[in-house]
């Protein structure tokens, strides 16, 4: 542990990723933000936010980090989305990014995938064979320090256990620096750690959705689960043919004991789909 926690701004990699999409949504989507307002009263707030992929490639810096680190690039996009909805005033409402037309090249079959694809970009043709149930998974915990007002937001995973704050609650840690000049007793250390405590009112939930899909020309071909979200959610049934745009990642639970077979870890966190 360092004695100071800095929260640094965006790195240098992560402001021009920023930059990079706020420029591409105000060169080329401008029009979409100026329809969305005044569309306040829809009853699904959720906007997906189509993007031409091409867009995405021909721009250097966009190209490099979305093949390079799709998901967190994609997190950034929306970030991006979030602040320029509220430039726009159009309230209620969440953009999604959507990137779709991928490029021919990113064409894969399931049985194709291997362990060496994990974290590429597949575009992949499928026939949906099961739809799980809608889950609620926690994206965002928000943490509030019981002895002050202290609060943390930190990202949580699917399928993973609960991530808490990795130090303790910062205004009582300077306090307790202060107060024992430096050097905070252990045990005092883990009592400011244990004051963080989760909050229902400022967590949030997303929905998402296990799809369990194979190729549409081969039906005794190992199924994946792909992993779908908001407004994808009980959208899908038993026997839809789909294009699957995603990022290849291994099932952090293999032997989920609904899965017979173990064999299945590898798994697509689908970023847009394209009903065919
Ligand atoms: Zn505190």
């Amino acid at each position: 542990m360092s004695d100071e926690r800095v929260f640094p701004g965006p790195s240098p990699a992560q402001a021009d990723t920023l930059n990079a999409w706020r420029e591409l949504f105000e060169s080329k989507h401008s029009e979409d933000f100026t329809s969305l307002k005044g569309t306040d009263c829809l009853e699904q707030p959720i906007f997906p936010f189509e993007v031409d992929y091409r867009d995405i490639d021909r721009n250097d810096v966009l190209s490099l980090y979305f093949n390079e680190i799709p998901e967190k690039t994609i997190e950034l996009a929306n970030e991006v989305l979030r602040t320029m909805v509220a430039e726009y005033e159009v309230s209620d409402i969440r953009c999604i990014l959507r990137p779709l037309c991928l490029p021919p090249e990113r064409t894969k079959s399931i049985s194709s995938l291997r362990m060496r694809n994990r974290g590429t970009i597949v575009s992949t043709v499928v026939r949906i064979k099961d739809v799980g149930p809608r889950l609620g998974y926690l994206q965002e915990a928000l943490y509030e320090c019981a002895r002050c007002e202290y609060r943390e937001t930190v990202k949580q995973k699917i399928a993973r256990e609960r991530m808490r704050p990795e130090g303790p609650c910062q205004d009582c840690f300077d306090k307790a620096m202060k107060t024992f000049e430096g050097k905070i007793p252990y045990v005092v250390y883990e009592r400011l750690k244990s004051s963080m405590k989760l909050t229902a009112e400022g967590s949030f939930y997303k929905d998402i959705q296990y799809l369990s899909v194979s190729d549409i020309d081969d039906s005794s071909a190992q199924p994946i689960w792909v992993v779908i979200d908001d407004e994808y959610v009980d959208t899908y049934k038993i026997g839809d043919t789909v294009r699957i745009n995603g990022v290849v990642q291994i099932d952090p639970v293999p032997d989920r004991n609904f899965m017979k077979d173990t064999r299945r870890i590898l798994q697509i966190h689908a970023f847009s789909i394209e009903s065919l």
